[in-house]
């Protein structure tokens, strides 16, 4: 069934003679357990679709639903705590916090966002550090890691609140061959035994190939699929 509907969603930035339309009318559809690669030329709106999917930023105009809801319609605290609940994030530059542990980087934000840090948040953290391949790795400052240890640190972290979505704009567009490849490959194997749906944008075909469904944008709007 239907995790994520997109309608008919406009995007424009800036006014008058400035203003750029990005989206035009782009229909999209993910289902529970999807793993989806967003591809399209640079410039082609995966960023801001990715950000609206994310409830980052509303669609000028159109509909956003997820798990029923019609989030165009929410208030901002409406959509603060659906994205909390409901939203993971992977960026192509990890944003970790250079002098915590990894363990303290994928706790912290749960931490913040329930104004306490609780000894099942710090378990889940445990737990999913091991899962990511980094128990070894858990007090070392994010500083002390390489660049595919700190995105898997980054996965973790978009895992703690078990989203039932997780976006990821290019998020092996900063490493190499092989740690793109690991990252990829931990990010199939969560998809498949939690059930997690990704969106992933990317630019490697060999990523793309990797996900069970290549969604294209072209031009404002998905094209195929
Ligand atoms: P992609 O991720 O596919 O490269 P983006 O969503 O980042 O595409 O950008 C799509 C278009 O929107 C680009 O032309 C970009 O310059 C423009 N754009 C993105 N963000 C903004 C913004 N905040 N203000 C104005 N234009 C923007
Ligand atoms: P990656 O996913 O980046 O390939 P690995 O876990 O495969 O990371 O790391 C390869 C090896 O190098 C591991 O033993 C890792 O702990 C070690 N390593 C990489 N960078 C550092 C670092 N800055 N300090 C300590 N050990 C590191």
């Amino acid at each position: 069934s239907a995790l994520v509907t997109v309608r008919d969603l406009v995007k424009t930035y800036g006014e008058g003679e400035a203003e750029t339309r990005v989206l035009k009318g782009l229909d999209m559809e993910l289902a529970e357990g999807d793993l989806a690669a967003l591809l399209g030329p640079s410039g082609s709106g995966k960023s801001t679709l990715l950000t609206i999917l994310g409830t980052l930023m509303q669609p000028t105009s159109g509909q956003h639903i997820m798990l029923g809801e019609d989030l165009t319609r929410a208030r901002d605290a409406a959509l603060t705590e659906f994205r909390n609940r409901h939203i993971g994030f992977v960026f192509q530059f990890h944003h970790l916090l250079p002098d915590f542990t990894a363990l303290e980087n994928v706790i912290f934000p749960t931490a913040i966002a329930e104004g306490r840090e609780t000894a099942g948040a710090r378990r889940r953290g445990e737990q999913l550090l091991d899962r990511v391949g980094l128990a070894h790795r858990m007090d070392f400052r994010a500083t002390a890691l390489s660049g595919g240890q700190k995105q898997r640190v980054a996965i973790a972290r978009a895992l703690m609140n078990q989203p039932e979505l997780v976006v990821a704009d290019e998020p092996t567009g900063n490493l190499d061959r092989e740690s793109a490849e690991q990252v990829m490959g931990l990010i199939a194997e969560i998809n498949e035994q939690e059930k997690t749906t990704f969106l992933i944008s990317t630019h490697d075909e060999k990523i793309a190939a990797a996900c069970k469904r290549q969604i294209k944008v072209v031009d404002g709007k998905t094209v195929s699929d």
